[in-house]
Order: C-alpha cells, then structure tokens, then sequence
C-alpha cells in the first residue's frame, strides 16, 4: 500500500469562532489583507463583522466585494490587479465557495507571473501563495480544505480548475453561526455539493484507506443533517455538523478528487449558470446508479454507511445509495434540469463538453460514452 495524504491548514471551529480572527490574523504579522466577499456576505451582515474584527487586529486591509457565482478569470485578474496595486500581503476570504475559491486564484496570481488560465490543471503553481484565511458561510464546497480553485473561461465556455497544494488556506476559521441566514434552497444545494464530493470521492479511482475513511465519515454526518438544516435552518446542532461534515469530507476530496458528476456539473454551469451545488444533485443519483456496476462493494459500503439495509444480494444492493439519494433530493425538492432552464436541445453539445472535462478520469466506471450521458441528462430533466 502507498499513498500520499495532503493537510495544511490550521482550523479554528466552533460557533463564535470568527471572535478569533484578530489574533490568527495577528500571528500573521502582515502589513495589509485583502477582504474578499459578496453581496450575499454583505446582506446577511456577516462582512460588517469580519471587517470590525479585521480592524480590531490593527491590519490595514482593502475590500473586493466583486464576487460573482462561478467566478470568472476577468473577476480573478480584476481583483489580481487591486490586490497588487495595493501591496497586501495577504487575504481573507470570507463566503461560500466562490469568494474562497477566488481568493485562491487571486493569491496565485501574486506571486506567479501571466495569466489565471495558465494555472489551470494539477500542480501548475510555481511559487508559494501568501497566507489566506478562509471563513465560510455555507456548508457545501469544502473550499476552505481542499486544494481547488474552480473558475470559468468565457472564451472557451469552461468551468476548469487549478488543483494545488500551495493554493490551500493557511487557516480556516468555521463558524456554524455563519450558516444560520442561508436560504433554504442554498443549503439545500450546497448541502447536496458536500454529499456529491463524499461519495465520488469515495468511489475516485484515486481513494486511499486515508480518504475513504474522511468521505465515508463525511457522508455519514450530511446525510443524516442535511434534511434537518433544511427543513429547520435554526437548528443549530445540525448546522454544526454539516460544517464538520463538509471539513471530513474536503480530507478527503481534496486528496481523492471527484468524478463523473463534477464532470456534468462543470459543464451544466459554464454553458447555463447553474448553482453548482443544484447541477450536482439533480445528476447525483443518475450518475451513481450508472457506476454502480464498476464499484458494487464500495455503493454497499456507502448504503451501510447512511444506516439502509442491505439485503446480501450485490446485483440488488449496489443501487441502494442511488435509490436513497433520488428519494433525499425529492425531500430536498432540487430541482430538475427542466426546471433550471436547460434546454434539451443543447443535450448534445454539451454530453461533448463533459467527454472533454479531466475530472472524468477519477470515474471507477471508465469508457464512458456520450450516449450515456445524455441518457442521465435526460433522467434529470
Ligand atoms: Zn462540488
């Protein structure tokens, strides 16, 4: 047996655990971060407080508040070039995955030369990043863990990513008090995100003893949270989990990586918009019932995982976490590909488009054909 298992970042959790950021950020000695943030961020009034306690640190600092869901690379060097302009030394990234991952993109871009497109693909980064310490606010990308940074090319109509270890946050701050405002439909989706990472990490090609045990730990936490952060998003004892939950699950995600879903995914929000978390799991169970058969064991071991009975036949058992996640997702009411404006017509170009994306290659099932993925789009439809 050998494998390699990456951890960077030192992780600060617990509700009321954004109180520590001045002295993290003071241990830092920088001279000037930059916070990175949203609207969402901004509305729910969690900016105001990390920028008071950035302020407490006595750290100059410089505000982007220009993230935009599936961050773009013009959004990347935008703010590349404000950061450079401004000297910082650092940054603090503070949202769900979009703020983070662009952060992470942002800070290779600080000490790297050219352009963010360059960076895209695994190990491309030359040169250590600076700090970053990552506060999330939802429960689903795991962006505050993993070594990814995923972003859209609007030339070639991509969603791609830059897989490093260098780019990782130096510290995670995890607050669950921070996901107490996300909508429904955001824990939702970004919930189902977490799941989707937990079991294709599980299954990737690319899992060690390390990984699987972080992925199907992981699943085991979100899948009995999710619905009740869902159904009652002040209850706090769950919103904790699921950001431990989604901690576990970055472990091993990040060192396993993901798979056909992700594929599907990336190409549903490059070419239509969609929230990443909802393109995910509307195509979960589809795409989890088509490898069953390349990884029968594995789909029994995850079934047992989230407490469903198994019956001792393999033939029949392999699809009882794609029959558990069908029915989770109605629970969840995610929504169909219909119903988020795919049009069926584009089935074709863009079951091309997923043959092409990389992350296709962890899949345990391989030779997978374009026929086979519109069968599943239509499934999700
Ligand atoms: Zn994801």
């Amino acid at each position: 047996m050998s494998f390699n298992f990456f951890v960077k970042s030192n992780i600060t959790f617990g509700r009321g655990a954004s109180g520590k950021l001045p002295e993290i950020i003071s241990g830092y000695g920088l001279r000037k971060v930059m916070i990175v943030y949203d609207g969402g961020v901004k509305a729910a009034g969690i900016a105001e407080k990390i920028v008071a306690q950035v302020e407490e640190s006595g750290v100059d600092y410089v505000i982007f508040d220009g993230v935009i869901p599936n961050p773009t690379n013009e959004v990347v060097e935008n703010a590349a070039e404000i950061a450079k302009n401004e000297k910082v030394e650092g940054f603090v990234a503070v949202g769900g995955g979009s703020s983070i991952d662009l952060a992470k993109a942002v800070n290779v871009l600080m000490t790297n030369p050219g352009r963010i497109g360059e960076y895209g693909g695994m190990n491309m980064v030359k040169n250590a990043c600076l700090p970053l310490i990552a506060i999330p606010t939802t429960a689903g990308t795991s962006s505050e863990i993993t070594n990814v940074s995923a972003l859209i090319d609007t030339e070639k109509v991509i969603k791609y990513v830059v897989i490093d270890n260098k780019i990782v946050a130096s510290d995670v701050i995890a607050d669950p008090e921070f996901t107490k405002t996300m909508p429904v439909s955001v824990t939702a989706a970004t919930g189902m995100d977490a799941i989707t990472h937990a079991v294709e990490s599980y299954i990737s090609n690319m899992a060690s003893p390390l990984t699987e045990y972080n992925s199907l730990k992981g699943l085991q936490i979100l899948y009995e949270n999710l619905p009740k952060a869902v159904e009652n998003g002040a209850d706090m004892d769950a919103r904790e989990q699921m950001m431990l939950g989604c901690i576990i699950t970055g472990f091993g995600f990040s060192n396993a990586n993901l798979g056909f879903v992700h594929a599907i995914a990336h190409t549903l929000s490059a070419h239509f918009g969609l929230a990443h978390g909802m393109a995910n799991a509307c195509v979960l169970p589809y795409v989890m019932a088509y490898n069953a058969e390349a990884c029968p064991e594995k789909m029994v071991e995850l079934a047992k995982a989230i407490g469903l009975e198994t019956s001792g036949d393999l033939k029949k058992d392999r699809y009882l976490l794609s029959d558990a996640l069908l029915e989770l997702c109605r629970r969840l009411k995610i929504r169909t590909l219909k119903e988020q404006n795919v049009p069926e017509e584009a089935f074709d170009r863009l079951a091309e488009d997923v043959l092409r994306e990389p992350v296709l290659g962890f899949n345990p099932r391989q030779g997978v054909t374009k026929e086979d993925v519109i069968e599943i789009l239509k499934k999700a439809y």
